[in-house]
């Protein structure tokens, strides 16, 4: 399932989990987003409203509203849109982190991450 990605701003062959375009007259944003599954631009649409959400993004492809995975925010190789569900709790991670976190156990490596962003989770247990 090998597919060429490509900046949706410039049309550059660009790596999936690039964060920014390689082509440096474009340098666009990008995200892979998780409902549809390509490398697209985004556009922050609501802004975090507390401490326990993140800012929501819109892919530019599909018109989804994703979240930034965490494993993003805590400066991991990953540039996911997490999906958003629209209630208080959003998907942590994004599809791509969620198949790798799911092979070295997910609660585990899920809840240090979590620890290590601070503060956007509540904790287990509270
Ligand atoms: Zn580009
Ligand atoms: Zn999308
Ligand atoms: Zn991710």
């Amino acid at each position: 399932m090998a597919k060429d990605y490509q900046c949706p701003a410039c049309k550059s062959p660009v790596d999936p989990a690039a964060t920014v375009c390689s082509n440096p007259v474009c340098r666009a944003e990008l995200a892979f987003c998780s409902s549809c599954r390509d490398v697209t631009t985004y556009t922050l649409t609501v802004p975090a409203s507390g401490r326990f959400k993140r800012d929501q993004y819109k892919c530019a492809l599909c018109q989804n509203v994703g979240v930034k995975c965490l494993t993003w925010l805590s400066g991991g190789y990953c540039n996911g849109l997490a999906r958003s569900s629209g209630r208080a709790f959003d998907q942590p991670f994004c599809a791509s982190c969620n198949g790798r976190l799911g092979e070295v156990g997910r609660n585990v490596l899920g809840w240090s991450i979590v620890g290590a962003v601070g503060g956007l989770f509540k904790r287990p247990g509270k």
